[in-house]
């Protein structure tokens, strides 16, 4: 655990799916950029499942979100499928990892055990997305040592991360200079669950570790969860990778597109008829790589690939594409 997968640091990305519902096209405009920034560097791409939160796991979407990105042009090298070095590539088979980095944090008293907010507790496994924050941790346990997980034992708690109190700072690959303050950020944060397993923050640092990820590009909605992961690089001694947020996709009426919502999922769009090739072109152009809709294949935008020609605002979704619903 100690020794990264990727000791040279070549460019390594990754699309990072939770099997909650259908992809929709903003994770089509999110996983487009992410693959092509790695791609567009000479690097590997890695598939990995977020299937930690069980209650919210959909049947057959692990399945689904890889027909989705293959049909939109999408490949990976290592994956669920295909298998690769850091397998496994589901959360859910990956607990023994996550375990071992909370030791880690246990042994330098960098978490601490708390027996409050359930509701908060019974989330900790999904990223948090827009909204889902809640209000910072108002510290009620933080007097507490690994010891004392003993004397609470008989009720469910959870390991909380001790923030730091010092802002984190990171270069956005695509918002620039980023500065949050982690008691702003919500504060101490959720870890592990006892008897359950890791939450969000503390797997998704340890698999980008031990997959060898070095740039994670992923929705602007999860922002808040950077400085948290930071922290986490930090103090397992391990190399952050870079990190961009990439706008959010909205209806036209400015509404965000949520995934439970049914509408403009890739799957419907498949459904529907739509040619993936028309699809990427529209995305390309959404991202200013091209003034005109070309249809086209992910890999034909290799080479014409730039960050820098991001919109930072909203990308709202064009009226051809937000014609076709499910009925
Ligand atoms: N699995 C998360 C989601 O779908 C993404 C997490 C990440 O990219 O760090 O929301």
């Amino acid at each position: 655990m100690n020794m990264p997968d990727n000791p040279e640091r070549t460019v390594v990305g990754r699309l990072a799916p939770s099997p909650t519902g259908g992809l929709h096209l903003g994770h089509a405009r999110t996983f487009l950029i992410a693959w092509l920034a790695a791609r567009s560097a000479g690097g590997r791409v890695i598939l990995r499942i977020e299937d930690l939160d069980a209650s919210r796991v959909r049947p057959g979407s692990t399945e689904g979100a890889m027909v989705d990105l293959r049909w939109l042009g999408l490949d990976w090298d290592s994956g669920p499928d295909v298998g690769g070095p850091s397998a496994p590539y589901l959360q859910s088979l990956r607990g023994g990892f996550y375990e071992q980095a909370l030791g880690r944090l246990q042994a330098g008293e960098w978490v601490y055990p708390c027996a409050c907010t359930r509701a908060e507790v019974a989330r900790a496994a999904s990223a948090p997305h827009a909204g889902e924050e809640g209000p910072a941790y108002p510290g009620t346990c933080s007097w507490r040592t690994v010891a004392d997980a003993r004397s609470i034992a008989d009720r469910p708690f959870a390991w909380r991360f001790r923030a730091t109190t010092e802002p984190i700072i990171w270069n956005d690959l695509t918002r620039g200079r980023i500065e949050l303050d982690p008691d702003r950020g919500g504060g101490d944060f959720i870890v592990a669950r006892n008897g359950v397993g890791a939450a969000y923050q503390l797997a998704v640092v340890v698999d980008d570790h031990a997959m060898g990820v070095t740039q994670v590009i992923r929705g602007l909605d999860l922002i808040p969860s950077t400085p948290r992961q930071i922290m986490l690089y930090r103090r397992l001694g391990w190399p952050e990778p870079a990190f961009g947020h990439v706008p959010l996709a909205v209806e036209n009426d400015g509404r965000r597109l949520a995934k439970r919502s049914g509408s403009l999922k890739l799957e419907t769009l498949r459904a529907a008829g739509v040619d993936p090739r028309a699809l990427v072109g529209i995305l390309a152009r959404s991202c200013g790589w091209s003034s005109m809709i070309e249809p086209s294949s992910p890999g034909d935008w290799i080479s014409r690939f730039t960050i820098n020609t991001l919109s930072s605002d909203p990308w709202v979704v064009p009226d051809e594409l937000g014609s076709i619903r499910e009925t």
